[in-house]
């Protein structure tokens, strides 16, 4: 009896804790399930924790997810460093510091603390990444971390132009706001793309994804240059449709110089870098040093050493084709590729000539070029 007496009560002491659990707890369970999923390299179970309710940062989840089963992170935590908070819509905010490493990286774990939402979804809590502050404006919504309201500023002031002559450039527009996050470190940028990320970035953007910049202050140039490259990139990638993961595998079979040619043509008014990337190919060419199309084709297989010439090369191939065929002609091809015709086949159907050839011409005009 005198046993059967304290576990009635023991279970009845219990009660309130299992009815209102802390919510420390709760959120922590969240990050550990998230962990091990990842160490695992078990891209479903990971997803399962991730909020559902911004789409770019799903997509952007889906593919931090799909590297993991490429290269699993061998040491990954979440530690909550702060009490959590509910706020008046119901999210939960607290500082995660993450610590994490993995088998391509030779150095110490790295290290980011994160001041992170948690979304209620069918009464479990769910990631949902930084807690950004926002600031809008027409087609566009940029979101920050503290101390980067001016920054955030300038990037509404900016967007009107950027967005006009971009949409010109490539002849189409987004059915949706675009969403530019400044993150405030290249570390916590690198880890948001996946935990295998090494190489450093001036900015990102994949299909259905933000644009990914650095929240520091720059040069007025250099912001308008990569707006307008990443959004050359969210255009072009919105030839493919509105299925984001077709859309993905299309841009992913499509050549790399040709995303980044094209992206850095409809940035040349802001950075004025075909002038540069014409003296680069005439001496590249003169010195027999240009890049085989097939070496800056495949970005997982391209060499650190040749990202310069996937820029480079590949904007002044681009801007080639632009200028002899036309800007709506230019927008065929790349509207081919992104709906599954190989650069073969998309050059042909836009230029009607092989690639072969267009490319001997383009070889032959780089000396003919005064
Ligand atoms: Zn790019």
């Amino acid at each position: 009896m005198i046993i059967r007496f304290s576990l009635v009560v023991a279970a009845i002491a219990a009660v309130p804790v299992l009815a209102q659990p802390a919510l420390a707890e709760d959120l922590s369970s969240t990050l550990d399930a998230m962990a091990s999923a990842a160490i695992a390299g078990d891209a479903e179970a990971y997803l399962e924790h991730v909020a559902t309710d911004e789409p770019e940062f799903l997509i952007e989840q889906r593919a931090w997810a799909k590297d993991i089963t490429r290269i699993a992170p061998d040491v990954l935590t979440y530690e909550l460093i702060s009490e959590p908070k509910i706020g008046d819509d119901g999210e939960a905010t607290a500082t995660v510091r993450i610590t994490w490493n993995t088998p391509n990286w030779d150095g110490d774990d790295r290290e980011l603390e994160i001041h992170t939402r948690f979304v209620n979804e069918d009464g479990q809590w769910h990631f949902g990444g930084r807690d950004w502050r926002e600031r809008d404006a027409e087609g566009l919504r940029v979101l920050y971390a503290n101390g980067a309201s001016s920054l955030a500023r300038e990037v509404t002031r900016h967007w009107p132009e950027i967005k006009a002559h971009v949409e010109e450039g490539f002849e189409s527009m987004l059915d949706h706001p675009q969403v530019v996050k400044m993150y405030p470190t290249m570390l916590e940028l690198k880890f948001s793309i996946f935990p295998s990320y090494v190489e450093d970035l001036g900015g990102w953007n994949e299909p259905g994804e933000s644009i990914k910049l650095i929240g520091q202050r720059t040069s007025t140039a250099w912001l308008k240059s990569v707006l307008a490259h990443e959004y050359g990139h969210a255009l072009t990638f919105a030839m493919g449709g509105p299925d984001i993961p077709l859309a993905i595998e299309r841009a992913h079979g499509m050549p790399w110089w040709v995303l980044e040619g094209a992206a850095e043509l409809g940035a040349n008014r802001f950075s004025r870098a075909y002038d540069r990337s014409t003296r680069m190919v005439r001496e590249w060419h003169t010195t027999d040093q240009l890049a085989d199309w097939d070496d800056i084709t495949n970005f997982y297989e391209t060499d650190p050493d040749d990202y310069g010439y996937v820029y480079v090369q590949g904007l002044h191939f681009v801007a080639y084709a632009s200028d002899r065929f036309g800007r709506s002609a230019r927008n065929r091809w790349l509207q081919g590729m992104m709906s599954g015709s190989t650069l073969d086949d998309a050059t042909v159907e836009a230029f009607e000539m092989s690639f072969d050839e267009l490319d001997a011409d383009w070889r032959a005009s780089i000396s003919q070029d005064p």
